[in-house]
């Protein structure tokens, strides 16, 4: 691995994705592609799995970020981040998890939480991101059965779990076999997204997070796309 060369600051940085709320994928994005909503926050996943047991983004259905919150948000923003945290810490396999706030690619707030798995030592610290795209992707069948139950968790305590744990399709057993994501020697490896947030090659460029400083290294629009329909992956 070799450190990129510290380009040259520049003087007019260039507006994050929804900078405009009539812009804004976040806003835009209907209920049914979270994994858990309620009335004021909703929170998503990837559109498929990866390198670690479970990525989540949390975020508030107004167009504010973090700055902005009023203080019902604010203080309501610690409660759910306390309570996601509890949810992905009680799956199995969990040691840490890892939230952060970047806010370089999307003006709309939204915050990262990582699991990072247990035994795992050389995933702790800041790199975390970087190892869920370099780390096989995880089965399919574990990661939409970690989602269910965050989902879950997070309904007992009100809102909607939208994320459902996979069906067995009995009729057909070819279709329970896990999906060749799943496989990092397999053909789909490659589609991986690059990094975290540049989940989907088909989207906007997603920050990527450079491992010299932690600074978005792709320049120009950094964008945290939201993830397509990730409901329809529930209901097939
Ligand atoms: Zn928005």
């Amino acid at each position: 691995m070799r450190v990129k060369p510290l380009a040259a600051p520049v003087a007019v940085e260039p507006p994050r994705s929804g900078e405009d709320a009539a812009g804004c994928v976040a806003c835009k994005t209907p209920d049914d592609a979270y994994v858990w909503v309620s009335e004021r926050w909703r929170v998503r996943a990837m559109d498929r799995p990866t390198g670690l047991p479970i990525v989540l983004i949390l975020e508030c259905r107004s167009h504010l970020d973090l700055g902005d919150l009023p203080n019902l948000l604010a203080a309501e923003l610690g409660v759910m981040t306390v309570r996601l945290e509890r949810a992905i810490r009680s799956l199995d396999g969990v040691a840490r998890v890892h939230v952060n706030r970047w806010g370089d690619g999307s003006a709309h707030l939204h915050l990262w939480f990582l699991a990072r798995p247990y035994g795992r030592l050389q995933l702790r610290g800041t790199f975390l991101s970087l190892w869920d795209d370099i780390l096989p992707a995880i089965p399919e069948q574990q990661w939409r059965e970690n989602l269910a139950l965050v989902a879950a968790w997070l309904a007992e305590f009100g809102g909607t779990a939208i994320a459902e744990p996979p069906h067995i399709q009995w009729e057909s057993p070819s279709t329970i076999t896990l999906s060749p994501t799943a496989d990092a020697d397999g053909p789909e490896a490659n589609d991986r997204p690059a990094t975290l947030g540049e989940f989907d090659a088909s989207r906007a460029a997603a920050p990527t997070i450079a491992p010299e400083n932690g600074a978005p290294a792709n320049g120009s629009t950094p964008v945290v796309p939201v993830p397509r329909r990730i409901g329809r992956l529930f209901r097939d």
